[in-house]
Parts: structure tokens; C-alpha cells; sequence
């Protein structure tokens, strides 16, 4: 539960509707937070809470082991109004895997999440985020070509650092401050994550910080013909 709410709504910032990775262009004192990894019983419901005390939208990019396992949560997420994008299904580097398998992984990963969240909120939205940060030249224009929205990290909280709270946050504010906006990237699967959020937010909004929410452009990503599609027609030769 959050702690203390010492801020409310001025902290919300606009809606950016996205088409593809180049609209994500954000303006000073602007940042998206997005939270991989999950949903996570025990720790994204404590999310939610501190995102609903502050009035702000975040960008949930999930894989879909977790989603398939945790289904009401991942429905709880879309429902209370938050973006929610794919992470691949297990959480492979994709570079280990043969350009197909990749794909294969990816699509896996999108279909567990769609089929968890049921339609609930706005669906599944076509961000994605590569485990590890671990990507290619290849797969990630295929991506583009697909229409999936690529989501890059301009802010690593490593929130998946043994440290506290407070030294995540500290980190997290040390490097937005030197870039001055951009997408963080958390995790909703740690607590140390659930503790410093309430901080963290309560931090951005004394520093005239607002938080973007993501928005598709475009709805109905399952109407494109799903990236393995796509792939069967690209030849494993460069
Ligand atoms: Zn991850």
C-alpha cells in the first residue's frame, strides 16, 4: 500500500498516441514509466495502488509465462486504465536463438498476454521491450516492419540490483536528472521496487516532472498478420 500520498493529479502528464518507436519523442521534465516482468501476485497490486495515489499511466511490458499465470492481474492492470505491451513469452535473450525461434518467442509471448487480458481495458498494445535489452539489427527492424513499437530504456533504475529502496531511487533520479526526461524502466516484481515508488513519484512531482502515458495509434494489432507470418517470407541470408 503506498505510505503516504503527498501529491495528486498535476503529476499526470499528456497522452502520446504512438504509431511507431520514432513518435516516442518526449519534451523536458517528461518521462513514461514502464514496469517489466510482470504481473506479479504480492507485488503489481501494490504498484497499482501508488500509480492510482498519484493519478499517472504506466506502460506494463509483460512477459507471457507471467501473464498466463496470473491472468486477473494482468486484467487488473488493463482495467485500471494502464498500456500493456509484451515482453516475449519466457524471458529468453533472443540473440541466443535462431531468427525464427526469436520471432517465435516474441509471438508466443504476445498471444499469452492478449489471451490473458480477454479485452479487458484497451487490449494488448503492440509495444515491445527485448529481454536483456538484447536485440538485433535484424530483429528489431523485422519488428518495425511489423508494427511493433520498440521500446527503448533511456533510464535504467537496475531495480534488479540487490540494493535498498532509497539507493535505487537515488540512481533513478541521479540519471534522469543528468538526461532531464525519457523511459524508465522498472520492474513490478521486486519489492524494493514496490517500496521506493511512493518516494519516487512524490520526488518527480516536487520536481515539476510529468508522467507521459503511452497510448497505440493504432488498435487491433492482431489485425496486422502476426510477425511469424512476416518472417516466413525473409531469408536467413543477409
Ligand atoms: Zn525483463
Amino acid at each position: 500500500m503506498p505510505k503516504i500520498i503527498r501529491s495528486t493529479s498535476h503529476l499526470a502528464g499528456r497522452t502520446l498516441q504512438v504509431a511507431s518507436t520514432a513518435d516516442i519523442i518526449l519534451r523536458p521534465r517528461e518521462v513514461i514509466l514502464t514496469f517489466d516482468d510482470g504481473p506479479r501476485a504480492g507485488k503489481t497490486p501494490a504498484i497499482l495502488d501508488t500509480l492510482d495515489a498519484h493519478g499517472v499511466k504506466a506502460t506494463f511490458l509483460m512477459l507471457g509465462s507471467a501473464a498466463k499465470s496470473n491472468p486477473r492481474l494482468a486484467r487488473d492492470v488493463a482495467n485500471r486504465g494502464h498500456t500493456v505491451g509484451s515482453h516475449t513469452y519466457n524471458h529468453v535473450d533472443l540473440n541466443t536463438l535462431s531468427r525464427q525461434a526469436a520471432l517465435d518467442e516474441i509471438a508466443r509471448g504476445e498471444a499469452a498476454v492478449a489471451d490473458a487480458l480477454g479485452g479487458a481495458g484497451q487490449g494488448l498494445s503492440p509495444f515491445f521491450r527485448f529481454p536483456y535489452l538484447s536485440q538485433s539489427g535484424y530483429l528489431r527492424t523485422t519488428l518495425l516492419q511489423g508494427d511493433i513499437v520498440v521500446l527503448d530504456v533511456d533510464i535504467d533504475s537496475k531495480d534488479y540490483f540487490k540494493d535498498s529502496a532509497a539507493v535505487v531511487m537515488a540512481r533513478t533520479l541521479e540519471r534522469l536528472e543528468a538526461r532531464g526526461s525519457g523511459i524508465i524502466l522498472f520492474h513490478d516484481i521486486h519489492q524494493r521496487t514496490v517500496d521506493m515508488l511512493p518516494d519516487f513519484l512524490a520526488e518527480l512531482s516536487a520536481r515539476g516532472y510529468s508522467v507521459v502515458r503511452l497510448a497505440p495509434k493504432n488498435t487491433g494489432v492482431f489485425s496486422r498478420s502476426v510477425i511469424t507470418a512476416e518472417a516466413q517470407g525473409v531469408s536467413e541470408a543477409n
